[in-house]
């Protein structure tokens, strides 16, 4: 569950979770459950954070949306439910990211001011000083020059004074960069990763074909793999949606396993993969996506403690190699059709483009 919350564009970096006490969640888990139990959706908890988050209003634009759909009397599915959940809740976490770099780059701006004002003086310094040499001539009288030793004082105390207070606010700012910096890193990586499997989200994974295009190689050369679980709403349906999601986790699992160097695992939709391969041929692409497909299909679905087999799950995938020149959306396209040709052909295959 993400530990964010936002009002509007403004959050407060200490207060990045829930702080509800046992009391008060209580009292929204009853203002939740009769709330939920008009929707289609299971009870599960994706979508009870959205009815969390909906009762202790914490989101607003994500109660408009729920508002919307109890008024219009419209239940939700589970794939409303997931698209709410990424819309409202994971993008939200991306807003968390933009905040705190604003915060940083504030910062950075306050420091330079800061810096600018102790350059100023020590300036001011350097012209008295500057002054007064040109004073001191030899005929200069005794009153002349205790009146200059007087000034030099005081501007040399003055000097120090602002860079006592310039260091001591540095040291502030540097503690309070860093400590932004640690929050970027981890809001960062955050809003980059699927919190379910722990491989990078969609967001992520177009971070990365983005910037596989925007080299010089281009994707020219890029192998990139679609992979759809098949019957999946058999899955939910017959075992439920927790072990859906486990099932999740096991396919996410597979393919960081068959990874390696600069490839990309990422989990782009609510049963839907992708693996993008720099610089990989059709051959080495496809016996990868055949070796995954094994995997998958091997994994086995237990019953808990008897070690029963109740189960197994299989995936399609769809594979396109990118072409000189071809944008993200073009290979997408293709390697989107592959996948669709091996659903029509009978699922559990390795469509090509
Ligand atoms: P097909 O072989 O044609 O792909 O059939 P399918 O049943 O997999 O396809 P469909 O797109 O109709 O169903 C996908 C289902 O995946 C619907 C939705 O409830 C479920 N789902 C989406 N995201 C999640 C998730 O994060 N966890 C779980 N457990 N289920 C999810
Ligand atoms: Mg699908
Ligand atoms: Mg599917």
């Amino acid at each position: 569950m993400p530990a964010h919350r936002i009002a509007g564009v403004c959050i407060d970096l200490s207060d990045m979770r829930y702080i509800e006490s046992k009391d008060q969640s209580a009292q929204l888990l009853r203002l939740a459950i009769p709330l939920m139990v008009r929707q289609a959706a299971a009870y599960h908890p994706v979508s009870y954070g959205l009815w969390y988050e909906h009762v202790a209003g914490l989101n607003p634009p994500l109660s408009a949306a729920l508002t919307a759909r109890l008024e219009g009397n419209r239940p939700l599915s589970e794939d409303d439910v997931y698209q709410l959940y990424a819309r409202h809740i994971l993008e939200r976490d991306a807003q968390v990211l933009e905040t705190l770099q604003q915060r940083l780059q504030v910062l950075l701006e306050t420091t330079v001011r800061e810096v600018g004002t102790a350059c100023d003086e020590s300036g001011r310094f350097r012209q008295t000083l500057q002054e007064s040499r040109s004073d001191l001539t030899s005929d200069a009288s005794a009153a002349t020059l205790q009146e200059l030793v007087g000034r030099l004082l005081r501007e040399a105390l003055r000097m120090e004074a602002t860079t006592q207070t310039l260091t001591e606010k540095l040291e502030a700012r540097s503690q309070e960069v860093l400590s932004l910096t640690r929050q970027l890193n981890e809001a960062h990586s955050e809003a980059l990763s699927d919190p379910l499997c722990g491989i990078s989200n969609r967001r992520g994974f177009m971070s990365a074909a983005q910037a596989l295009f925007d080299s010089e190689q281009g994707l020219d050369g890029a192998a990139l793999v679609l992979i759809d679980v098949d019957h999946f709403k058999w899955v939910n349906d017959t075992f439920g949606h927790l072990l859906g999601d486990t099932v999740l986790r096991g396919i996410a699992t597979v393919l960081r396993d068959n990874i390696k160097g600069r490839d990309v695992a990422a989990r782009i939709g609510g049963e839907e993969f992708a693996l993008l391969l720099p610089q990989t041929l059709l051959q080495g692409a496809h016996s990868l996506a055949e070796q995954i497909r094994l995997a998958v299909g091997q994994m086995r679905i237990q019953r808990i403690g008897t070690e029963e087999v109740i189960g197994s799950v299989t995936i399609s995938l769809g594979l396109a190699i990118g072409r000189r020149e071809e944008t993200i959306d073009e290979l997408t396209a293709r390697a989107d059709a592959a996948l669709y040709g091996a659903k029509r052909d009978g699922r559990n295959r390795v469509g090509v483009a």
